[in-house]
């Protein structure tokens, strides 16, 4: 098997698919090395073992609503394209959404998965509580409030503490949406005043091809909250895809007709697939203050980053408090690269990149490519240490472990 780019094919021995989670506490109890699989939407080997994989979406699918406590729990195999319209038809949202909405929520929070606005934390900041399946077959509840010394560690946990099988999540009131997209921006507008183009909605992202020295800007407003200035007056004319002259049809409604926040907040549509998976993803998070100074850096790189990329996209994520959250502790930046699937082309790329922006304090996405040594990941996580940790008192066998979590998180 292997993930949904194909660019990656996992190791396991086998591949298992309970229906329910006693027969999944069963199989996690009588197998010596296990991990958690998702939609498969990663790109690195963070899903990736030696030992079996066990999927999710074999067990019945729940999503429960709590308008009292203002949460919604779903099972883990639960995709983001399941769970926001049933939250709509009840009246309620989700504070963010990643660029697509068919990726799992067990998956996405594990790794620290994003969208984009200056207010908007990652989408694990959202989780209240979750349940999980410990290497005994013991079923462990852990919650924010009632688990406060080590909650913040458990929630972007790389799998490395156990099968999740339920997330509680935050809620809100429904809202909408309207999104516009002002084409042909200039790279040095952007890089001159992040605050203005980033704070000019609810969610912001640039799209660009570093070099043409232009990006677009999308613009996801929200209908009750005020409008900014900027922007206004050079919105695209027709809708467009994130990569320039592909076919529009699998992206969210634009042109500013307002509508339901999860028609909106992702680029995608939940019932179109943004493409065959020809692609491969790196991404860095950088404290927002880098904005200006990442931006110059990678534009030097502009003409080697060029002709191998589909299309790059920086994003802005609010600081968190989640141990492993690479928006942990800091406002952030994000430049996000999805490359032709080339690796061999590609890698030498990545490295160049990296070597400009990790001593700008940059942190890899956990599912996504890097060149950058694990110790000098980790490095740059605070609470690495803590982590481990953590990972050792639930998990003192290495049960839930791979190469892929030892390289990271032994020896600290
Ligand atoms: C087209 C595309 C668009 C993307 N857009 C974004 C984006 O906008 N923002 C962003 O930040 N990222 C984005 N990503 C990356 C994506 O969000 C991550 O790869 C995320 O992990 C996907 O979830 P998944 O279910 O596919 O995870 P998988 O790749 O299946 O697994 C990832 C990790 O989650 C763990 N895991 C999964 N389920 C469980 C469980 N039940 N219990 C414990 N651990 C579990 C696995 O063990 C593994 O460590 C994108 C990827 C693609 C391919």
């Amino acid at each position: 098997m292997s993930n949904w780019a194909s660019s990656l094919t996992y190791g396991a021995r086998r591949v298992h698919r309970p229906r329910t989670v006693d027969e999944l506490r069963a199989l996690v109890a009588r197998t010596d090395r296990i991990r958690a699989l998702g939609t498969r939407h990663s790109f690195s080997g963070v899903a990736d073992t030696t030992g079996d994989l066990v999927r999710l979406d074999g067990l019945a699918e729940s999503m429960l609503l709590n308008p009292e406590a203002g949460t919604v729990t779903v099972s883990a195999g639960t995709r983001y394209a399941e769970l926001a319209p049933y939250l709509h038809r009840a009246g309620y949202a989700l504070g963010n959404m990643a660029s697509l909405p068919h990726i799992s929520v067990a998956g996405s929070v594990a790794t620290g998965t994003h969208g984009s606005g200056d207010g908007q934390r990652c989408l694990a900041a959202a989780v209240s509580g979750l349940e999980l399946v410990g290497p005994e077959g013991d079923l462990v509840e852990l919650g924010r409030d009632t688990h406060a010394d080590e909650f913040a560690g458990t929630v972007v946990a790389l799998g490395a503490l156990g099968v999740v099988t339920r997330l509680t999540l935050d809620v809100e009131p429904a809202y909408q949406v309207a999104q516009t997209v002002c084409p042909d921006v200039p790279l040095d507008e952007v890089a001159e005043d992040v605050d203005a183009v980033f704070g000019a909605a609810y969610s912001v992202s640039l799209f660009t091809d570093w070099r043409s020295g232009h990006g677009s800007v999308w613009l996801k407003r929200r209908t009750d909250r005020p409008d900014s200035r900027w922007g206004r007056g050079r919105q695209a004319a027709a809708p467009v895809h994130p990569v320039p002259g592909v076919d529009p049809a699998s992206s969210t409604e634009q042109l500013g007709v307002p509508g339901p926040w999860y028609q909106r907040l992702p680029h995608f549509r939940p019932e179109l697939t943004p493409g065959a998976g020809e692609e491969l993803q790196s991404e860095y998070f950088l404290p927002r203050s880098q904005a200006a100074t990442a931006f110059a850096a990678i534009r030097a790189l502009a003409d080697r980053i060029a002709p191998v990329l589909h299309i790059a996209e920086v994003r802005t994520v609010r600081g968190d408090d989640l141990w492993l959250s690479s928006a942990y502790g800091r406002d952030t930046v994000t430049f996000h690269f999805t490359w032709l699937k080339d690796l061999p082309s590609v890698r030498p790329v990545i490295a160049a990149i990296e070597e400009q922006l990790m001593p700008l304090g940059a942190r890899p996405h956990w599912a996504k490519l890097t060149e950058t040594p694990a110790e000098r990941i980790t490095a740059g996580y605070p609470r690495a240490a803590d982590f481990a940790r953590l990972a050792e008192k639930h998990d003192p066998d290495g049960k839930f472990r791979s190469a892929f979590i030892d390289q990271l998180f032994t020896n600290l």
